[in-house]
């Protein structure tokens, strides 16, 4: 039987692809580990800062790092409002509008690589998923009659806060926010975390364990952020282009794809799923046949969607700061009244 050769040439070639394949996974794996850092940083420095106020001075006082901020999406989406109805940068968690700002910014431009790069929530879910994988060689995948009415959840409950925060008046969001709950929402939050319910505890532990099957189950169908920024990032002019005079039809891409999309059926892809995550770039063993593109012409490598995603996050970052509109300006005297009453206050 004749075997075939492989010239030193085509060996070169396959290892150029590999190589070029590793660092494309590993610029964005690097990305989602530095900002799940950032993420965990930010909540021991908030813990601290709560825990200052709680003992009445007695802890170690820090900043209140306002980057807590970009957990409170709704109070985020309340001050756009606020800003869009008065002109004025809101003076509570304006920090959350800016980061919730970049984030619109970054879906119109890169598709929903807040998903697929930055936001904690996709990473733990990606490698409970890959978990999964490695225990039971595969991830299992919801038949289409559950999947496609499951899915449209993430946008009913996008469409049911949208349609509340629409509905508030400017001064009905400002009296919210300014008033007890408004003001220490983000220690509500931790609270709810510090001193889970058995019922939270139980919700928590199943969309782990469904995570750990499904890929992205809490991406796929409940997150209303990821739904919000799907919609912006169909708009996206960088997509997945697949170059059929070279794909061989290995299914390799879509086999890849977190997002379930036929990347090897495809010419372009749109879909509002789509992460940006390079997954079925990363793939592809035939080279030129699938790249991140913009508008399907130049392709994007990683390093460049890396650094686009920092100017716009930076950018952000950097214009809250220097205009004087990223901190939450609340006197000490409030948080010591507030902040040891925190789960006396309920929703108003
Ligand atoms: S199409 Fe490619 S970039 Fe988009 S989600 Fe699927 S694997 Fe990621
Ligand atoms: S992995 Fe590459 S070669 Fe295989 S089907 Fe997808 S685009 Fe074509």
């Amino acid at each position: 039987m004749a075997t075939a050769v492989v010239s030193p040439t085509q060996t070169k070639k396959k290892a150029w692809i590999r190589r070029r394949q590793d660092s494309t996974a590993w610029v964005r794996r690097a990305v989602q580990w530095g900002f799940l850092a950032l993420n965990i940083w930010i909540g021991v420095e908030f813990w601290l800062f709560v825990r200052y106020y709680e003992t009445g001075g007695a802890g170690i006082w820090v900043d209140r790092p306002a980057g807590i901020e970009g957990w409170l999406p709704i109070a985020s989406l309340m001050n756009l409002k606020l800003w869009w109805a008065t002109g004025k940068v809101p003076g509570v968690h304006p920090a959350g509008m800016f980061l919730l700002l970049a984030f619109v910014a970054i879906s119109l431009l890169l598709r929903k690589a807040f998903c697929g790069w930055l936001c904690p929530i996709g990473t733990i879910s990606e490698y409970l998923w890959r978990l999964g994988r490695k225990l039971f060689r595969r991830n299992f995948a919801l038949p289409k009659w559950a999947d496609l009415p499951l899915r449209s959840l993430k946008y009913i409950l996008m469409g049911l806060f949208l349609y509340a925060v629409g509905g508030m008046s400017a001064a009905a969001i400002a009296f919210f926010l300014e008033g007890p709950y408004g003001l220490i929402a983000d220690v509500k939050m931790l609270n709810f975390f510090r001193y889970l319910s058995f019922g939270g505890a139980l919700v928590i532990a199943a969309l782990v364990l469904l995570s750990v099957f499904v890929q992205n189950f809490w991406c796929r169908y409940l997150c209303p952020y990821g739904a919000l920024l799907g919609m912006f990032s169909w708009m996206s002019p960088v997509r997945i282009r697949r170059v059929e005079s070279k794909c061989i039809d290995c299914a390799k891409c879509a086999h890849a794809c977190p997002s379930q999309l036929a990347v090897d059926k495809l010419i372009q892809i749109q879909s509002p799923e789509c992460l940006g995550c390079y997954e079925c770039v990363v793939s592809c063993p035939a080279e030129g046949a699938l790249d991140m593109t913009v508008v399907g012409r130049r392709p994007v490598p990683a390093w460049a969607m890396a650094a686009a995603l920092g100017v716009i996050f930076f950018g952000a970052v950097s214009y809250a700061r220097l205009t004087g509109s990223w901190y939450t300006n609340v006197p000490s005297d409030t948080y010591f009244q507030l902040v040891p009453r925190a789960n006396e206050f309920g929703h108003p």
